[in-house]
């Protein structure tokens, strides 16, 4: 028995990349599982058909993580799917990448809107279905903690601002016994980051394993958080980035 038997989780940003090992992951640990999506309904339904060919539930959602009352609709709709929520994964995230004097008030509200509003709002959804037990988890980056390149500074502080909501929220939920952690990747190989990208070797040299990370290490990590093994760790960053910020 998977142990997630019985219980529900929400993954936003799920239809690909690192979402989508973890929605995988969770479902055969045992869990259903809904998930959001942005555009892409051919690999949402393609993630779909995988966990249900595992025996669990699935419901995919189209929602924008920008758009505050869609993040928190989608919380209602895994709730009436499943009766129940257990665990919310907070991982839609978006790459903006340039100079400083390029990026404009409409990217830098975009991006904190989906990387640290949504995750705010959908935690404040979940909360009203979440009992003992419950686990929020938050997808951040290394690059929270260390910046050793230029380009990312808005990416840098919309997941920095994560593990303020990571620890604020753990003070405020711990005495529900609800867990909340934030799981930092490095260089991971997904559409966002190709490990055959152009920047790829480049990000390869500041890891200390010197390779790229799977989505499936990250996916690893969530299932442990999410499952009875996380069950004292709370208000925590951790990494998987292969010693980016060793
Ligand atoms: P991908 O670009 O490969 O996948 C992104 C996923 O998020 C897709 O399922 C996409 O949906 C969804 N998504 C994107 N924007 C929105 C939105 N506005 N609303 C709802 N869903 C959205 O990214 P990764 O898997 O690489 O990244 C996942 C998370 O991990 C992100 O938060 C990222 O910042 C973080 N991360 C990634 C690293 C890496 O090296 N890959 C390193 C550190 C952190 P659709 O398929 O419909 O487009």
């Amino acid at each position: 028995m998977g142990t997630l038997e019985g219980k529900a989780a929400l993954v936003t940003g799920g239809s690909r990349g690192i979402g989508a090992a973890i929605v995988k992951r969770l479902a055969r640990d045992g869990a259903d599982v809904a998930f959001t999506y942005a555009s892409r309904a051919d690999a949402a339904a393609a993630v779909t058909a995988e966990v249900e060919a595992l025996g669990r539930r699935c419901l995919a959602i189209r929602a924008d993580s920008a758009d505050a009352d869609a993040v928190a609709g989608a919380v209602g709709q895994a709730v009436r799917a499943f009766g129940r929520l257990d665990v919310l994964v907070n991982n839609a995230g978006i790459f903006p990448y340039g100079p400083p004097e390029e990026v404009t008030v409409e990217e830098i509200d975009r991006t904190l809107a989906i990387h640290v509003r949504s995750a705010f709002v959908a935690a404040q959804a979940a909360l009203a279905h979440m009992g003992q037990g419950g686990r929020i988890v938050s997808i951040g980056s290394c690059l929270a903690h260390r910046v050793p390149y230029p380009g990312v500074a808005l990416y840098a502080a919309s997941k920095a601002a994560l593990v303020g909501l990571t620890k604020g929220l753990a003070r405020d939920l711990g005495p529900r016994g609800i867990t909340v952690n934030l799981v930092d990747p490095g260089s991971t190989d997904t559409d966002m980051n190709p490990a055959d990208g152009e920047a790829a070797d480049g990000e390869r040299a500041f890891s200390a394993l010197g390779r790229y990370g799977e989505p499936d290490d990250v996916a690893a990590m969530v299932a442990h958080l999410a499952g009875e093994g996380g069950r004292t760790v709370t208000g925590a960053a951790v990494a998987v980035d292969g010693g980016f910020c060793a």
